[in-house]
């Protein structure tokens, strides 16, 4: 039942998918009885998925028979002429869908890792029929009856506490999901959901159209001025895409805008870049975005409004570990001080170096090209000097010494087991007691047929429900590939990358619940990164560093000077990353706050929030509302603040072990282990995070990594807790 309860993040990439559509012939289903392994028990050890056996051709037929049999379960239970029980209905429910969550296992995590055109045409077909089979269960009228009748039961039954929690789930998604409307209601809130599909797709397309319609033509060496050789190849290759080969074009993507406004010398060119980079979906032009944002806001309000919330903001943050709107603009208010100052005394020093070039009035355009000069001057930092010191093998080494260490972990690479690429490596993880804890699976390097970024995902979720499950977690990255006989090296932000996801892959091995739509990461959206961020302080701890990071020639320690330049380099321009995130995330609030339907004028709004809040015009919203596609066609409508809510978690989360004295302290590593990391969604994660820390979260360490200064309010003293 995983598919159904967990994993948001997915079901908005497959609303996206689900537009683009051409059907695909679809796969003949007969005669695979007995050559589709997803029809037959797995015999490989630990019963992981059989690789070398799955063709493309398995999954669709696999699908269709997961599907089928999840109908079949799902009517058997809600046309049940028995009361509804616990048993008969939500552990049921728990049951149900085994053949989907198995295939669903393997095929999505195929398609990120190691797709193919075969596996894209299998996705589009699957997107409209998965959502529309999530639809048949949660908006089934005798099935909500009976959740309902449970929920309200809940008090007087004998359950445990895990299983309190699961009805409460249950009810809560269903609730959240239209179940409860009467029928006109639950058809409105179809048509609203279709209409919100559409609208939001053509927010993304139109962005996409208007960004590709922008450019810049540099013609002459004059152009080029202050261009370093790697930018300027990136721009005579962005000439060759656009047909316009020997000449050099600035393209209006964040890679191309920023490294031409960290390097240009022309400070006219650089206005116009910022411009067309800011002016995206804000043209006034076919691709405008301003009336489809109205839109989407207004349908927002009204399905929030429909469901018994004032406000969207009210109805997304209801569902979270920050609860309210209200306590979310706490949090974002006490950072904001702080970080404006530090944004103003960023402001004189680059003020004062734009003077002598003659430049009086420093303008958004100026701030990259003059912070790229403090930092050249204070921070030189040559990635090459350091990377040989963190050796992908080392630091593997040290996230699992680091397991070791808090949670008694112990790793066993294994060639036993099967691997979709060579690449892929796996590790049998055992406990304390040499018991087996489940398998690691790390698919390190990039590659064509992988998705960018880093993640993790599991091929099977812990649970003991139907016997004691093991999870299969799996970390992919995208590390450049040394060759062959060479080590792989790292950077520093790449080795905390592997520390993050695998602080990811613990909350999924280390999960120890019943019932499998509670466990691991399957936790609310402002919770989830927190086991994976506390994961990246242990890293950067002396502990750490002296044992693993060493030189692969020489086998020499990290020197205590390159150490102190990477974290230097690495807070230098927090106010700038600050300001220009929060600017974003108050704009997202006030759109998703309000509570009238019609009438949004978000240029207008976009204006009163800036001045509120404080302005500072030098430094633009890093996502301005026409272009913010995070809000208006991504899953973090009402939810971009969620980035600060983790970091205040994780830097709060870890002043505990400093506050004990050893950053492997057995007593705070018991709590982390017993309410973080096994513990899943079996708490509502506020009290998880008290029973863990025994207190809410303070702000403070936030601004101390972060090298800011507190600024003392009534708000800063409230917010994160
Ligand atoms: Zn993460």
């Amino acid at each position: 039942m995983r598919a159904f309860l967990a994993a948001s993040a997915s079901a908005i990439a497959m609303l996206t998918a689900s537009v683009i559509a051409p059907a695909m012939a679809a796969s003949p289903a007969a005669g695979q009885e007995a050559t589709n392994p997803f029809f037959v028990p797995w015999t490989t050890p630990f019963k992981a998925p059989p690789f070398a056996q799955i063709k493309p051709a398995h999954f669709m037929p696999a699908f269709e028979r997961g599907m089928a049999e999840q109908k079949a379960e799902i009517a058997k239970i809600a046309d049940a002429k028995a009361a509804p029980t616990f048993a008969n209905t939500i552990e049921a429910m728990e049951r149900s869908g085994a053949l989907l969550d198995r295939v669903g296992g393997v095929f999505y995590n195929m398609t990120s890792a190691n797709t193919s055109p075969e596996l894209q045409a299998i996705q589009r077909e699957l997107a409209p029929k998965m959502a529309a089979h999530g639809d048949s269960i949660s908006l089934n009228p005798k099935l909500w009856a009976r959740i309902k009748a449970l929920y309200e039961q809940r008090g007087s039954m004998r359950l445990t506490a895990e299983q309190r929690r699961l009805v409460e789930r249950y009810h809560t998604q269903f609730v959240r999901a239209g179940a409860a409307l009467d029928e006109a209601g639950r058809t409105r809130l179809s048509a609203i959901n279709g209409e919100l599909a559409k609208l939001t797709t053509q927010f993304s397309q139109n962005m996409l159209a208007d960004t590709r319609a922008w450019e810049l033509v540099l013609e002459s060496e004059a152009d080029l001025a202050g261009l370093p050789g790697f930018v300027r190849s990136a721009l005579a290759q962005n000439a060759k895409d656009r047909g316009k080969d020997g000449k050099w074009v600035v393209i209006n993507s964040r890679t191309s805008v920023e490294s031409f406004l960290t390097f240009s010398t022309r400070r006219d060119l650089r206005e116009k870049v910022q411009d067309g980079f800011n002016k995206r979906g804000d043209n006034n032009n076919q691709y405008d975005n301003k009336a489809i944002i109205a839109q989407i806001a207004a349908l927002r309000t009204e399905r929030a409004q429909m469901l018994g919330y004032k406000s969207f903001a009210h109805f997304q943050i209801d569902d979270t570990m920050a609860k309210t709107p209200e306590r979310a603009t706490e949090l974002l208010t006490a950072v904001w001080r702080p970080a404006l100052e530090a944004a103003k005394r960023e402001r004189t020093q680059l003020a004062a170096l734009a003077a002598k070039d003659g430049i009086t009035d420093l303008q958004a355009w100026d701030w990259r090209f003059y912070a790229e000069q403090v930092r050249k001057t204070n921070f030189a930092l040559d990635e090459e000097q350091v990377k040989p010191y963190f050796q992908l093998e080392k630091m593997l080494e040290a996230q699992f010494y680091t397991a070791n260490r808090l949670f008694g972990l112990t790793f066993k690479e294994r060639k036993d087991i099967p691997v979709y690429h060579p690449d892929v490596r796996v590790w049998e993880v055992m406990d304390r007691t040499g018991k087996h804890v489940g398998l690691f699976y790390g698919d390190f390097f990039a590659r064509a047929s992988k998705q960018s970024g880093a993640w993790m995902s599991s091929y099977r979720s812990q649970e003991n429900l139907t016997g004691k499950v093991t999870p299969l977690v799996v970390n992919v990255c995208n590390f450049s590939k040394p060759a062959a006989g060479q080590p792989a090296l790292l950077s520093y932000d790449e080795a905390e990358t592997l520390f993050h996801e695998f602080g990811h892959a613990l909350h999924g091995l280390l999960s120890n619940v019943r019932y499998p739509s509670l466990a691991g990461t399957s936790v609310s959206r402002d919770f989830v990164e927190f086991p994976a961020q506390i994961y990246e302080h242990w890293l950067g701890t002396p502990e750490i560093l002296s044992k693993f990071a060493m030189h692969y020639r020489t086998g020499e320690a990290l020197p205590k000077p390159l150490l102190d330049k990477i974290m230097a380099a690495r807070n230098f321009g927090e106010g700038f990353k600050l300001v220009e995130f929060l600017k974003s995330a108050f704009v997202d609030m006030d759109v998703h706050t309000r509570t009238e339907r019609a009438g949004l004028d978000i240029a207008g709004l976009e204006r009163a929030t800036v001045q509120r809040i404080g302005e500072m015009k030098e430094i633009p919203l890093r996502h301005r509302p026409t272009h913010f596609s995070h809000i208006f066609s991504g899953g973090y409508a009402a939810g971009y603040y969620s980035y600060t809510w983790s970091e205040v978690l994780d830097a709060d989360g870890f002043e505990a072990f400093r506050e004990a004295g050893n950053i492997f302290d057995p007593k705070v590593a018991q709590r982390l282990y017993r309410y973080v990391y096994s513990a899943g969604n079996s708490r509502d994660p506020a009290e998880a995070y008290r029973l863990f820390r025994g207190g809410d979260p303070k702000i403070e360490p936030l601004l101390k990594n972060r090298g800011l200064t507190p600024v003392r309010t009534a708000a800063a003293d409230r917010a994160g807790s």
